[in-house]
């Protein structure tokens, strides 16, 4: 039988008895330093009788993470609570704050309750240690029991570059970037709606609300060694029968979204060059964008191409796909090419047989259910093919002899000179209708290349030239 999801009491009621707490408190001991009179005790005697705890810090497997652990056996109010420590002050300032606080919000509600009744409570914070590259991830879970059926588990997250000192969130991994914030949080939402363990747990409103593409809402997250895991609390968007929600996403997944510094590095595959056509004397070249369709970027860029008639090629993910069938309409209407970019964005190379045949099917089942066709050609993610996968995939691979860096720089203004630097005729350009600075960078680039005398081909004319 289920349990019905229980609203918790406002965490401001909450907040609002902690503030009067620490207030009544600090009355206490002002009085008591200004009076010493003897019916108050003193301040010592407050805190010894509090928290008997037992403090004890070590080194730890991660280089330059100490761990403390302060436990402490009060018969009433026990707890037992770890936490890591750098030699970097800003970040032990923001861990010891967040135990400070998370420990006097126990202490204070435990001491109100013993006015009442004799219940007795338990506050369990512990602690996960992530590595990835030179970022460390600390997950603290805190568990507050506060009598048998008032219950509450939270999870924080702390993150640090561990060479630099430096603070990382959300912000820094996805470089700021709104658009790349609102594919986060589609990925987000579709992972928890399609986990078999959630299925019939989540609170559909909640998880809305909960992941809304804003900055705030995704504080909570690690970096594993190839993953990237977001936490939610124990019913935050999901009844407590779920108990806490996680997605846990590969970083190759996400890399097209991630900052330069947390993209995973990819070996330089050799690229195609297609030679060129001796008898021709005609310009041409291929326009690619990768990673898509988005909703808007797509779009946007749909309509410079029809400006300026030219005609692209669009390397589609199948997980995408599903989301804007109609967008794939679109862009099939408007005459430009459609290839399978796999639905995942693995690591090729590294999979198995089964894997890369899935990735590839599962991709055209979604073109065939968007737009009724296959799709004609295939770009492996990052480049990275071999014979093995080659094999497999029954498409032409292609990739591309200029690599605009959109995804890196994200700057529109260096759209234009990175397709110059390394012009040449029968290029195949690498751009991303995914990030808002390849729309905004496009049309310069349209420009200059219909001033210079180029057709604008997709991908399979241009091959047919060889
Ligand atoms: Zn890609």
């Amino acid at each position: 039988m289920k349990t019905p999801y229980r609203k918790r009491r406002g965490l401001w009621i909450d907040l609002l008895l902690v503030g009067t707490i620490a207030v009544l408190g600090s009355i206490v001991i002002y009085l008591t330093v200004l009076s010493d009179d003897p019916i108050f005790p003193n301040r010592d005697e407050l805190a010894v009788e509090a928290t008997p705890s037992n403090i004890s810090e070590e080194a730890s497997i991660f280089p330059g993470v100490r761990i403390v652990t302060d436990i402490s056996n009060d018969e009433k109010m026990p707890f037992a609570i770890q936490y890591p420590l750098t030699k970097y002050e800003p970040f032990n300032d923001s861990i010891l704050t967040y135990i400070k606080e998370a420990k006097d919000y126990y202490i204070g509600m435990m001491r109100l309750q013993q006015n009442v009744n004799d219940l007795t409570g338990e506050l369990n914070i512990s602690l996960e240690t992530y590595e990835y590259d030179h970022y460390y991830s600390f997950v603290l879970t805190n568990k507050t029991i506060l009598n048998n059926d008032e219950q509450q588990t939270t999870v924080t997250t702390f993150l640090i570059d561990h060479e630099t000192g430096e603070l990382f969130d959300i912000r820094t991994l996805l470089n700021e970037d709104l658009t790349s914030l609102e594919t986060f949080a589609t990925h987000i939402q579709s992972e928890i709606a399609k986990n078999p363990a959630y299925k019939d747990h989540v609170l559909q409103d909640e998880l809305a609300l909960a992941t809304q593409p804003k900055w705030r809402l995704f504080k909570r997250f690690a970096l594993k060694k190839d993953s990237l895991v977001v936490y939610f609390n124990e019913g935050e968007i999901a009844t407590t029968e779920a108990g806490l929600p996680t997605v846990e996403m590969s970083l190759s997944f996400i890399n097209p979204l991630l900052a330069s510094a947390f993209q995973i590095e990819m070996e330089a595959e050799e690229t195609i060059v297609p030679k060129q056509h001796e008898n021709s004397t005609k310009k041409r070249i291929a326009l690619t964008f990768d990673d898509g369709p988005h909703p808007e970027v797509t779009k946007q860029i749909l309509a410079l191409l029809n400006k300026y008639d030219a005609k692209a090629t669009f390397f589609m993910l199948g997980s995408r796909v599903q989301y804007y069938p109609g967008l794939v309409r679109e862009v099939r209407d408007a005459g430009h090419e459609i290839g399978n970019h796999t639905w995942t964005h693995p690591v090729l190379t590294k999979m198995s047989a089964a894997a890369v045949q899935k990735e590839f099917e599962s991709t055209e089942q979604a073109l065939l259910d968007a737009i009724g066709q296959n799709s004609t050609i295939f770009r492996p993610p990052y480049g990275a093919i071999n014979d093995s996968v080659r094999a497999l995939i029954p498409r032409t691979s292609v990739n591309w002899t200029i690599d605009t860096l959109d995804w890196k720089h994200r700057d529109s203004k260096q759209l234009l000179p990175m397709v110059k630097k390394s012009m040449h005729n029968n290029a195949i350009v690498l751009m991303h209708d995914i990030h808002q600075s390849t729309a905004d960078g496009l049309e310069p680039v349209l420009k200059y290349l219909q001033s210079e005398g180029y057709e604008f081909v997709t991908v399979s004319e241009m091959l047919q030239y060889h």
